[in-house]
């Protein structure tokens, strides 16, 4: 069996478990980006008991900048799930 073809798959974020770059990833390089700011929202946590026991939804949105060495820039934005019903990703009603 011979690789007549070099594809590269682009992984998705979630299989990067190292922040590179995506912009120079698509370009066959593996930049790291480098750490810049964190910022984070102020809203109040709500929390509540029902049949399924104590919901903690934060609200809250933790967005982490990143750049490369070729001034790319990266936010990526995490919220907290509720390890209850998911929420927020779990919005059926
Ligand atoms: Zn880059
Ligand atoms: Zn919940």
């Amino acid at each position: 069996m011979t690789n007549s073809k070099s594809e590269r798959k682009l992984p998705s974020y979630s299989e990067i478990y190292m922040p590179l770059c995506y912009q120079c990833y698509e370009e066959g390089f593996e930049n790291e980006l480098e750490f810049q700011k964190m910022s984070q929202t102020v809203m109040a946590v709500n929390e509540f008991y029902d049949d399924d026991g104590l919901h903690h939804h934060d609200p809250n949105v933790i967005s982490t900048y990143y750049k490369c060495s070729e001034g790319h820039e990266l936010v990526l934005m995490e919220r907290s799930l509720c390890p209850i019903c998911n929420w927020p990703n779990d919005n059926d009603d």
